[in-house]
């Protein structure tokens, strides 16, 4: 595994962690927060790697680096929710491990660290307190103020920023995909390995096309848009998958964000738009009121969404209405 995505998006984590080893300087414990998709195992297999490497540091040849790129490091182990949480007899195994006077350094990594429970956490905590000098822990967390506060104390606490928008759209367009469909992937989520898997998913690549059909039917006279969605959008309706249907209503809220951008302000930057190409072709033709009853409609459908509805009557209904806008 490189660290390519790692040096590249969290620049600031891998400069902090390179100096602190370099000056010796690193802490025994470390707590990495930051929401998901930030590169925070990532970075504490770095760390792994900087503290075992054989040669200068994270050099990634070495059989240490290898082995915790491949996950067989006997020197690096991690620790995941055994189900719900992280059990008790999962800190004492640890301790077990670690506990004794070591001459080899080691690492534990602990995923979900906000699952542990208050006696897995005070295990951890007489852990933390016997650990010897060759030993380092990361604790990784989506959720820091769920951490017991005794426990972050002990921790030196790096906080990972969200990777922007921006930059999942550079990732996208940079691995070939289409400009107008990386704009709509970069919307629907912060996570950029997310996105990047998105980009083979064929749904998302069928919806994408169905939402640029749909959105543009709002706008025609004749107004099919109920016919698209049930021959086009068939494979749609009939996915029973409900993070999907949420997507595809994500897409459309987009779409209509970007209509009555153009309408608010006719010199708006088109490039910066979701819909990016298809309304630089096709401006929006209703009147600023009507494209925000579609957009509040498509808000109120989309919450329906939450309960089990029937996805024929549920885009019958909302289409119907929408040409009444
Ligand atoms: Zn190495």
């Amino acid at each position: 595994m490189s660290f390519e995505d790692l040096k590249k998006y969290q620049p600031a984590v891998v400069k902090l962690l390179d100096n602190s080893f370099k000056k010796d300087r690193l802490v025994p414990i470390y707590l990495f927060a930051g929401p998901r998709g930030t590169f925070k195992k990532d970075a504490a297999r770095y760390l792994a790697s900087l503290i075992l490497c054989e040669i200068s540091g994270a050099c990634g040849q070495c059989n240490q680096c290898l082995k915790v790129a491949n996950g067989t490091n006997p020197n690096l182990t991690i620790i995941k929710p055994a189900g719900e949480y992280i059990k008790k007899e999962q800190i004492i195994d640890l301790q077990n491990d670690f506990g004794l006077t070591s001459e080899t350094k080691k690492i534990f990594i602990i995923y979900e660290a906000d699952k542990l429970t208050s006696s897995s956490a005070n295990s951890l905590l007489k852990f933390l307190e016997e650990m010897n000098e060759n030993t380092y822990g990361v604790l990784i967390t989506e959720n820091a103020n769920r951490i017991l506060s005794t426990v972050k104390s002990r921790c030196q606490v790096i906080n990972f920023a969200p990777i922007n928008r921006l930059e999942i759209l550079g990732d996208l367009e940079d691995r070939g995909i289409n400009t107008e469909a990386s704009h709509i992937i970069a919307s629907l989520t912060y996570n950029i390995e997310e996105a990047r898997k998105m980009t083979n998913d064929n749904m998302i690549t069928k919806m994408i096309e169905l939402a640029i059909d749909v959105t543009l039917s709002f706008e025609a006279r004749d107004h099919n848009g109920i016919l698209i969605m049930f021959t086009k959008g068939k494979f749609l309706i009939e996915e029973t998958l409900k993070s999907y249907h949420m997507m595809f209503f994500d897409m459309l809220t987009a779409a209509q964000n970007d209509k009555i951008k153009i309408l608010i302000n006719q010199d708006v930057d088109l490039d910066k738009l979701v819909f990016c190409e298809t309304l630089a072709k096709n401006r929006p033709s209703l009147k600023i009121e009507q494209e925000i009853a579609i957009l509040e409609l498509l808000l109120e459908f989309k919450e329906r969404l939450t309960y089990n509805v029937n996805k024929d009557l549920l885009y019958a209904q909302l289409f119907t209405e929408i040409k009444r806008c």
